[in-house]
């Protein structure tokens, strides 16, 4: 039996989104930016495209940016805040210590430029408190960035209260959404948010095509120099195929999110109910606030590479964080920021669920994950030593 459980790392294309980009490739295949009939024509499918997405996400046409993902986007947004903040003299950002990489390595890379970089706790259930946000926020503040939902453990952070104190303080905020689109309720209006980033390969869409919202009357940075494509502030020409086939994606996503929703964590359940039990391991994130998809958990006294591949031998992907970490040895810096021990935090298992799964497939992680890790533990001398301590 073939699994796909690493829906956090990316997605099945829908077959919906996939009709609806062969055209594109095939027979609608001018540039929007030439003045003939065939240019004109893929405009116009264009300009629709992104009235689609502000539609889902609450927001205006203008506010709606194509970007080539979710890493792109990050990048723009907190470059935008921290130029707009820089020309006023503030230079301080504030975030969270769990973000994606897009987010962390850009605030590292302004952190050499001469920013400073609150990085907020998460505490062990893997949730920003809004009032950590309130009491970071200086003088000298000019973007606070936290993500929607966390890609390795699936903690939803509470958006819409840090986007109001961040609009009381008159602080830009930004939201990682990667995660959250098209997975659970996003209106830009609901959360406060001045910005917001996603991907649509997150969602069922294809690979390398997003869309940054960013609110009217934000000069949004300038990454990509060159013609005069999304308003002279991204050039380059459109990416057709991929940005017809985000908006079918999303679509297909927002209209079935509840049902999907239920299923999903239907089947997450399922798993937890199945796997919890083995000893000496943990469910990591709070999950009362949470993605209906993600589990996450750590298993004492063995490897979590080895653990996957012995999966993946048995037919299920599955990941152990993120995919940006894999191939690296350090430990999640995710499972760390929520004081999981570098030891503990090497066992680690990300299941991601999606409305594409089975629970005949889950069946097949609870008996295989059960065996694999005693298994593992068998021949492992981290397990010896930590149950011959115990007697
Ligand atoms: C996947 C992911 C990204 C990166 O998106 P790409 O489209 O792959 O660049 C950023 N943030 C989060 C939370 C993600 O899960």
């Amino acid at each position: 039996m073939k699994v796909y459980a690493d829906n956090a790392a990316t997605t099945k294309l829908s077959v919906n989104a996939l009709n609806a980009m062969m055209p594109f490739m095939k027979e609608i295949y001018g540039n929007p930016s030439s003045l003939h009939t065939a240019g004109q024509q893929a405009k116009e499918y264009l300009e629709q495209a992104r009235e689609d997405i502000a539609d889902l996400i609450g927001a205006k046409p203008r506010e709606i940016y194509f970007t080539s993902g979710g890493s792109e986007g990050d990048n723009q947004a907190i470059r935008t805040a921290a130029y707009i903040g820089a020309k006023k003299g503030k230079k301080h950002i504030i975030s969270s210590k769990f973000e994606h990489h897009a987010v962390l390595h850009t605030l590292s890379a302004l952190e050499k430029e001469g920013f400073s970089v609150t990085l907020l706790d998460v505490y062990s259930v893997g949730i920003v408190k809004s009032e950590d946000v309130e009491n970071a926020i200086t003088e000298d503040t000019c973007l606070v960035t936290i993500m929607t939902a966390n890609n390795e453990i699936g903690t939803v952070q509470p958006i819409a209260e840090i986007g109001e104190i961040c609009r009381k303080k008159g602080v830009l905020f930004h939201t990682d959404a990667v995660q959250a689109v098209g997975h659970i309720p996003v209106h830009v209006n609901d959360m406060n948010v001045d910005m917001l980033s996603a991907s649509a390969h997150k969602f069922h869409g294809p690979k390398g095509i997003g869309f940054l919202y960013v609110k009217s009357g934000i000069p949004l940075k300038n990454m990509i120099e060159g013609g005069a494509q999304e308003r002279g502030k991204r050039a380059g020409t459109e990416n057709m195929p991929a940005i017809i086939g985000m908006v079918a994606a999303l679509k297909e996503a927002v209209e079935h999110l509840d049902e999907n929703a239920k299923k999903i964590s239907a089947m997450r359940d399922r798993l937890i109910d199945g796997l919890q039990g083995i000893e000496r391991s943990r469910i990591n994130g709070d999950l009362s606030h949470h993605l209906p998809g993600t589990l996450n958990m750590c298993f004492e006294g063995i490897e979590g590479e080895s653990l996957l591949l012995l999966l993946d031998m048995r037919g299920i992907c599955a990941s152990s964080g993120s995919a940006c970490t894999s191939g690296s040895l350090d430990p999640s810096h995710v499972l760390l920021s929520i004081g999981v021990p570098v030891e503990i935090a090497h066992g680690s298992l990300r299941l991601s669920i999606s409305e594409y799964n089975t629970m005949e497939e889950m069946e097949h992680i609870i008996k295989s994950v059960p065996e694999i890790v005693s298994y593992l533990r068998s021949i492992s001398p981290v397990w010896e030593k930590i149950t011959s301590e115990e007697k």
